[in-house]
């Protein structure tokens, strides 16, 4: 912990770590979910979508990296446990249980737009008052923001690609 740092955090250091223990956990659901899903995935377009599957994968696995390393200077702990992701996040695991491309997508989309909410809150709750998790929580929205948009993108190829192909 480096105290100097966590002096000038102008918010309750606690709640500021139960923020990041949430973004940090949905991170590794997310992680999860996108690596599973770039396995398991069958139908049009399969290929181009596990390749964006697990590029997203690594990135959230990225995320995790910079919230531990921020927990950590603020001299909390990362959530311990594999049980503890489910707990402590607010964004919920959708299980890969349909592997059609389509599915697929709809729950990454669904996940990235949750993420993108627990940015926005953590960046509201840290404005003005802890600059650095600020800073990182921008670092990490803008990614998310790129991840909704990128899977969005693909959904509404497959969707052009099925309606030619069923005329
Ligand atoms: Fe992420
Ligand atoms: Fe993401
Ligand atoms: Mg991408």
């Amino acid at each position: 912990m480096g105290t100097r740092g966590r002096e000038i955090v102008g918010m309750d250091v606690e709640q500021l770590l139960k923020l990041l223990n949430e973004a940090y956990a949905s991170e590794w659901l997310a992680y999860y979910q996108y690596w599973l899903g770039a396995k398991v995935i069958k139908g049009p377009m399969k290929d181009a979508v596990a390749a964006e599957l697990n590029l997203h994968a690594t990135e959230e696995l990225n995320h995790a990296v910079l919230i531990a390393n921020r927990i950590i200077q603020l001299g909390g702990t990362p959530v311990l446990t594999p049980e503890g992701w489910s707990r402590t996040s607010p964004c919920k695991y959708d299980a890969p249980a349909d592997p059609y491309v389509a599915a697929l997508l709809d729950q990454n989309i669904a996940g990235e737009q949750c993420a993108i909410t627990t940015y926005k809150g953590l960046m509201d709750a840290t404005k003005d008052k802890d600059m650095v998790t600020y800073n990182m929580a921008l670092t990490i929205l803008e990614q998310e923001v790129e991840h909704e948009e990128d899977l969005q993108s693909l959904r509404e190829d497959l969707e052009l690609m099925v309606q030619r192909g069923s005329k």
